[in-house]
């Protein structure tokens, strides 16, 4: 699996160190492997709403696996809201268990939780 993270909203490629695009400071994802998946996900990223790019980055679900974690990363994305997977990056993986945590902008959280939340992933509420 490839380290590199890219941008949601530009297609930036960032190393795995970054969290946020050095151009326009969106949070980063994980890159798909292969230019397919690549164009895909970046067609998909100009359906990002500028509204759900503000605030702090706050939990919204944890994900019990990288595979988990992309299913609700594309499920949040077809909403327009982008989000952070976090685990791989910060944790050691055994320590993490493989989870992932999913990060959203503040303002996108709501939206995000709704999203969510009939889909059965474990979104948690505050
Ligand atoms: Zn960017």
């Amino acid at each position: 699996m490839s380290g590199e993270l890219s941008c949601p909203r530009c297609g930036r490629q960032e190393p795995d160190s970054e969290r946020f695009c050095s151009a326009c400071g969106m949070p980063l994802v994980r890159a798909a492997d292969g230019e397919d998946a690549a164009s895909e996900r970046r067609r998909r990223a100009r359906r990002i709403k500028p509204q759900y790019t503000q605030g702090e980055l706050v939990r919204v679900a944890r994900a019990q696996n990288q595979s988990e974690a992309e299913l609700i990363e594309d499920l949040l994305l077809a909403h327009g809201i982008p989000s952070l997977l976090r685990g791989a990056v910060d944790v050691v993986d055994t320590l993490a268990g493989g989870r992932r945590d999913v990060l959203v902008p503040e303002s996108a959280a709501q939206a995000a939780r709704e999203a969510l939340a009939p889909h059965g992933a474990s979104a948690e509420s505050f």
